[in-house]
């Protein structure tokens, strides 16, 4: 169906993990500020609450994730999350906000179980918890169908590759639709007020649409594609074409999946929403490419350790370093970086400053490409042109790859530019 303009519609959902963070880090110090060592818990801040201008349209609730942190009243009749009855105030989102909350039931957490562990993910319990804690969409009780999964050998506590057969697969496949089921019949007897969402499991084109025919025909409105993480782009676009013609009118989320040279093909073939946390992790993953810039370049963050890292400290030792070196070593990478961002001093300088005091880690990137990644960089400054609240804030600290304040302020960078250039797409 063509579209009135082209703009991308698709909506995008933040998966949550607590990555909250101290809104007054103090960096030129490395300190944290006064209301953080109060209580961290009430004054540290999610993602959201630190930009003005919306970093994605919801956040994705796994319950695995906060099993531990939901109660049940001694009536039995509410529940809490620490002390919210509602997620909205647990995630601290205003009353008049346009971000949803979507929960799911974080099936990854129970992947190697034979099906979800009980009474926690019994339908009822599961849409119940929706209901009494206010979501905005809840997604039914599914079972991941994944080629394996990792077990631990009991007699040599090794892991190892467990297989899943074709007849696990199918056993799977029909629990979740078996449990999709009774979460529709179960919300339309309580007259639920989220929006249900069924999941659909499957390991090929055919499987996939046989679990969509059947939600639709259950009358679910939205489908939530499960367990597609594992595959590539083509194949997610083959199950979206088979599946086509059924979800016409509907709208359908595909999970855990971000592939940004394919959204608007995905639009286009039916797929409403996503959701994931890799742009927001990659910030800190080792692979040369921490932070977003602007016109979609990938960028290497410059690593400054903390001179207390274990590692470091035993490497230095070996070495015949002293505590007092590293900490100085530590101090004048960092200068010479803020100094750098400010006069544009000697590159060549600089990154040898920051090199050798990172050298001590003894990493198993060569240095040669360590040295090729951040005078690029440095080189081309990106957080210069990024107009997002926190490079405008913090400057070069968003590139300096170092505790949480500065990792995960990368990586929710790197999320409000996910979701600007999917809105550009
Ligand atoms: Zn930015």
């Amino acid at each position: 169906m063509e579209k009135a303009d082209d703009t991308m519609e698709m909506k995008f959902y933040l998966p949550d993990w607590e990555d909250r963070l101290d809104p007054d880090f103090d960096f030129a110090n490395d300190e944290y500020s006064e209301g953080h060592k109060e209580n961290p818990y009430t004054y540290d801040m999610y993602a959201h609450q630190l930009f003005d201008t919306p970093l994605c349209d919801g956040i994705l609730v796994s319950l695995s994730i906060f099993r531990s942190k939901i109660s049940l009243n001694k009536e039995e009749t509410s529940y809490s999350i620490r002390d919210c009855r509602n997620i909205k105030d647990f995630l601290r989102i205003p009353g008049d906000s346009t971000l949803r909350v979507m929960g799911d039931c974080g099936a990854f957490g129970y992947v190697k179980e034979i099906e979800p562990p009980k009474p926690f993910y019994s339908v009822e319990n599961v849409v119940n918890l929706y209901e009494k804690l206010g979501f905005d969409f809840g997604v039914s009780v599914d079972h991941l169908v994944v080629d394996y999964v990792l077990t631990k050998n009991i007699r040599n506590g090794k892991r190892e590759k467990r297989v899943m057969s074709i007849d696990e697969k199918r056993k799977r496949i029909q629990l979740t639709l078996k449990n999709a089921e009774e979460f529709l019949r179960l919300h339309k007897k309580e007259k639920c007020d989220f929006i249900p969402v069924g999941v659909a499991q499957g390991y090929d084109q055919d499987t996939y649409r046989r679990s969509v025919r059947n939600l639709t025909r259950m009358g679910y409105e939205y489908i939530g594609m499960g367990g597609l993480v594992q595959y590539s782009s083509e194949f997610i676009l083959h199950v979206l074409r088979s599946i086509n013609s059924l979800i016409k009118g509907k709208d359908v989320h595909l999970f855990g999946t971000v592939r940004p040279d394919y959204l608007r093909d995905f639009e286009s073939l039916g797929a409403t929403s996503f959701d994931s946390a890799s742009f927001l992790r990659k910030a800190w993953l080792r692979d040369g490419q921490n932070y977003l810039a602007p016109n979609g370049k990938w960028y290497s963050a410059i690593r400054v350790p903390q001179s207390s890292n274990s590692r470091l400290m035993r490497t230095a030792r070996l070495n015949d370093f002293s505590l007092d070196d590293l900490r100085r070593m530590e101090l004048d990478s960092l200068e010479a970086l803020i100094d750098y961002d400010q006069t544009e001093s000697d590159l060549d300088h600089v990154l040898d400053v920051v090199l050798r005091y990172d050298g001590l880690l003894l990493r198993s990137t060569k240095h040669g490409n360590l040295r090729k990644n951040y005078r690029k960089t440095l080189l081309d400054m990106p957080w210069k042109h990024c107009k997002c609240d926190i490079c405008r804030k913090i400057g070069i600290h968003v590139i300096i790859f170092r505790g949480s304040n500065r990792n995960k302020r990368r990586g929710f960078h790197n999320i409000w530019i996910l979701n600007r250039l999917k809105n550009d797409i």
